[in-house]
């Protein structure tokens, strides 16, 4: 910045001997005491950022500017991925909202760019089942293993009945074997 000049002394005017140093106004006049320059620079520097920057403003009107139908539309592409990942496939979505696989599929992968609030409020509000591959917290599933086992089950009842996977000490296990035991757990207490 001013540092090339450093050495050199500008008078300042007449006009500015009587008023407070350090601004961007005197420095145009011609003042270069040191707190003009700074001022000067700093201003110079807060101009630069402002310019590098896109102002906030212009991103929340660039949300802004899309329809109502496109917004939704974008939510459901999300969600319909999360489902994906969560193992539960179109097909499934399909049997609950009665929306055409084609038609979710062109959501999904953001083809379709609009939808109506029926339409997605069919899709949020349906209620979704995970697919029997899925992977889901196996926190319930161990609870329900321990009581059967103060009950007096065995490890090779438990492996007989839902398989030797469920006696892995895991976080996760099969929405499979979670229904097997669940359904197992059911049986036994509610006698
Ligand atoms: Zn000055």
């Amino acid at each position: 910045m001013g540092a090339g000049r450093s050495g050199r002394e500008y008078p300042s005017s007449a006009r500015n001997r009587r008023v407070a140093h350090g601004t961007r106004t005197l420095y145009r006049d011609g003042c270069r005491c040191q707190p003009c320059r700074l001022a000067f620079a700093r201003d110079r520097n807060a101009r630069r950022q402002r310019d590098a920057l896109p102002a906030p403003i212009d991103a929340v009107r660039a949300v802004l500017r899309i329809s109502p139908a496109e917004l939704r539309a974008q939510g459901v592409a999300l969600y319909l991925e999360e489902l994906r990942l969560a193992g539960v496939g179109l097909r499934r979505i399909s049997l609950l909202t009665s929306i055409s696989r084609r038609r979710l599929s062109l959501l999904r992968s953001g083809r379709l760019t609009r939808v109506t609030g029926r339409t997605s409020a069919r899709i949020y509000t349906a209620r979704v089942t995970f697919a029997r591959g899925a992977l889901v917290s196996a926190r319930r599933m161990r609870r329900q293993l321990r009581t059967l086992r103060t009950m007096g089950y065995t490890r090779s009842d438990i492996i007989r009945r839902v398989g030797a996977s469920v006696l892995r000490r895991r976080r996760r296990a099969r929405v499979k074997s979670v229904l097997k035991v669940a359904q197992w757990y059911d049986d036994v207490t509610r006698t």
